[in-house]
This record gives C-alpha cells, sequence and structure tokens, in this order.
C-alpha cells in the first residue's frame, strides 16, 4: 500500500489531536507514516503515532530545523517525497501548515488543495468556498495531492501501525536559512481548549452588549469543556480579544458543536464556522439568518437563556 505522508503538529513535545485526525484519515487512502520534524521526540510521542495507524515515523529531530521559520519543515517533507515517493501529502490547515504546503508544493511542482474538510478515495478533497455557499470535490491533477485539512474534520480513531522508527538528517538549503526566529513567547495555556481544536465552541456576538458580560458566554464555555469564540462585531468593539474571531478575517472553526449568543449570521461569520457538525442559534430575532444555518434555533434573551443553559449544564 502506498505511504501518505502527514505532517505532525506538536508543541513542547505534545501531539496536536488534529495530527491524530490526519492519521485517521490517511489510514483511509493508504498507509501513514508520520513525519516529525523539529526537537522533542520522545518514545512517548511514538507510541501516540504509532496507536493511531503509522506504520512509519520518519525523525529529523535537529536543533536547526526549528531554529528557521517554516522552511525547514517543507525541505524536509519535500526529501522524503523524493525518497519515499508518497501517494499524497497531508499537513493540519494551520498559518503554518498552509505555509509548509504552499513550499512544499512548489520544491515538488504539485497542487495544493488547502482547507479540506473531508478527503474522499483518489484524494479527493472536499471543501467549502464562497463562504461557505458551495461544497466542492476536487482532485490535484501535478504531481502529488499535497492537502490541508481543517482540525476537528475527522474524529480521531486509535489503530495501531508498525510504527517502525527511521531518522532523516535534513540538508538545509541558504533559502531554507532565509528567515530565523529570533524569539519564542510563549502564550498563557489558558483552561480553555484552543480555538480551532475545540470539540465545542461558545460565541458571542454583538447581542452579548459589552465586555463584562461575555462572563455569561465563558460560564457557558467552561460548564462545558468549550472554547470561547466571538464576531467581529464583539471583538472590534473591544468586548473580546481579536484572537478569538471566528470568520472570512478570523479563525476558522469545525468543532463537533459550535453554539452562537446573539449572532446575526452574516457570511462572513458563517465563513469560520458553518461545517460545524451541530450549529445551535440562540437570538432574540426569529428572522436573524443564523436560524437558516442552525440545526436548533432558540428564540429568546441570551441573558436569561444561556445562563440557564449553564445551570442545567452543571447539574449533569
Ligand atoms: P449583528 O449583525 O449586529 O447581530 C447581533 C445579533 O444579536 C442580532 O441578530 C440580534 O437580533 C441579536 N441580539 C441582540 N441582542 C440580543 C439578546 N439580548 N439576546 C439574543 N440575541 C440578541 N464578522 C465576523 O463575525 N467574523 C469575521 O471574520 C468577519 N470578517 C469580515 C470581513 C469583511 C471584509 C467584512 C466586510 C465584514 C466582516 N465581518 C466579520 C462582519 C460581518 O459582516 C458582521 O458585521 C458581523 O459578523 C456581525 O456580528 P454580530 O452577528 O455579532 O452582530
Amino acid at each position: 500500500m502506498a505511504e501518505v505522508l502527514v505532517l505532525v503538529e506538536h508543541v513542547d513535545g505534545e501531539i496536536k489531536k488534529v495530527t491524530l485526525e490526519l492519521l485517521t484519515l490517511a489510514r483511509r487512502l493508504g498507509s501513514p507514516s508520520a513525519a516529525w520534524a523539529g526537537p522533542g521526540f520522545t518514545p512517548a510521542a511514538a507510541a501516540k503515532l504509532t496507536e493511531y495507524g503509522a506504520d512509519k515515523i520518519y525523525v529529523a529531530d535537529a536543533e536547526e530545523i526549528t531554529d528557521y521559520v517554516v522552511a525547514p519543515k517543507a525541505g524536509f517533507l519535500a526529501q522524503l517525497v523524493a525518497s519515499a515517493a508518497p501517494a499524497g501529502v497531508l499537513v493540519a490547515a494551520t498559518a503554518e501548515g498552509k505555509e509548509v504546503a504552499g513550499r512544499l508544493a512548489i520544491k515538488t511542482d504539485s497542487g495544493v488543495i488547502t482547507d479540506a474538510v473531508g478527503i474522499a478515495d483518489g484524494f479527493a478533497a472536499e471543501q467549502s468556498i464562497f463562504g461557505g455557499g458551495v461544497n466542492v470535490r476536487s482532485r490535484v491533477s501535478r504531481g502529488i495531492p499535497i492537502i490541508t485539512v481543517r482540525p476537528n474534520s475527522t474524529t480521531p480513531e486509535p489503530s495501531p501501525g508498525a510504527g517502525a522508527e527511521e531518522r532523516v538528517t535534513v540538508a538545509l538549503s541558504d533559502a531554507d536559512k532565509a528567515a530565523k526566529v529570533v524569539e519564542r513567547v510563549k502564550q498563557e495555556k489558558g483552561a480553555r481548549p484552543e480555538l480551532t481544536e475545540a470539540a465545542i465552541v461558545v460565541s458571542g456576538g454583538r447581542g452579548v452588549g459589552s465586555a463584562e458580560n461575555f462572563s455569561v458566554i465563558e460560564k457557558l464555555a467552561d460548564a462545558l469543556g468549550a472554547a470561547v469564540g466571538a464576531s467581529r462585531a464583539a471583538t472590534d468593539a473591544g468586548w473580546y480579544p481579536h484572537q478569538f474571531q471566528v470568520g472570512q478575517t478570523g479563525k476558522t472553526v469545525a468543532p463537533q458543536l459550535y453554539i452562537a449568543a446573539g449572532i446575526s449570521g452574516a457570511i462572513q461569520h458563517r465563513a469560520g464556522m458553518q461545517t460545524a457538525k451541530t450549529i445551535v442559534a440562540i437570538n432574540k430575532d426569529p428572522e436573524a439568518p443564523i436560524f437558516e444555518l442552525a440545526d436548533f434555533g432558540i428564540v429568546g434573551d441570551l441573558h436569561q437563556i444561556v445562563p440557564q443553559l449553564t445551570e442545567e449544564v452543571e447539574k449533569r
């Protein structure tokens, strides 16, 4: 069976959930190979990748790989494409992942498809385009398919692979060293899950009314173990930080459950959340466009409904 290369996303040696999702997808397409770039590889990491189906694990753990911005990772994958001739390459549709994929496409003279929400047989990637108005299925017609996949598009399922490790030395070119990392600032790790990775997202919009009122949204999120999101109206008003904005100019999320409270459902907001598996809308206007998209809708004042919901969830 042909190899399907998966670039491992990891922070401080901890493998991101999206990688386990990609391995699960890769198993349906061929024999998954995990590509680990940078220091921090441990037996525990190897065990995790094997548990989720990696038949091979390529490890390039030289410090140098993460000393420079993105390019060495693309170089590492290009080296593997040349030596292992995989049937395709899957990368997480994160800011870094998309850049790696683009660079890899140039290096291997291949086509790249970004932001897929699923992959069917023959590497047919499914995307949601034009602000979520149209779903398309497309295939790369040149070189090998390089596909970036949105976090939460697939449920990760364990199914052990062979887990054969192979050390790889990456030869960095001058071009790979063009941008050096000068400083890393660690973000405070909050108690809530990361927005783009969370299985549940509770978002607030202009209907929340103020920065203080966002505590209502946060309480429900905490009761559900969810991440907090916000519409642009809420972030532009300074009620919630911009890094939590969901939508066309914010983050794209695809959680199992998305709760939109006091959000009208503008096309630019939908673009960032409409591939969520289940959408619940809370809005006092029964004509709000968000109800066209929602699986469940509650018409009413969020300041009454959300605390009641929180109370019910906390009882369970
Ligand atoms: P509104 O549209 O004002 O809706 C507020 C809703 O809250 C209403 O439906 C109202 O009925 C309801 N409401 C009010 N009070 C209550 C209450 N007490 N209880 C229940 N419901 C209540 N927007 C994004 O979100 N993300 C983006 O990334 C983004 N990018 C953009 C990019 C461009 C180029 C442009 C032009 C716009 C972009 N926007 C984006 C803005 C977008 O067009 C909308 O203006 C924005 O999404 C509206 O946010 P909202 O739904 O919170 O506010």
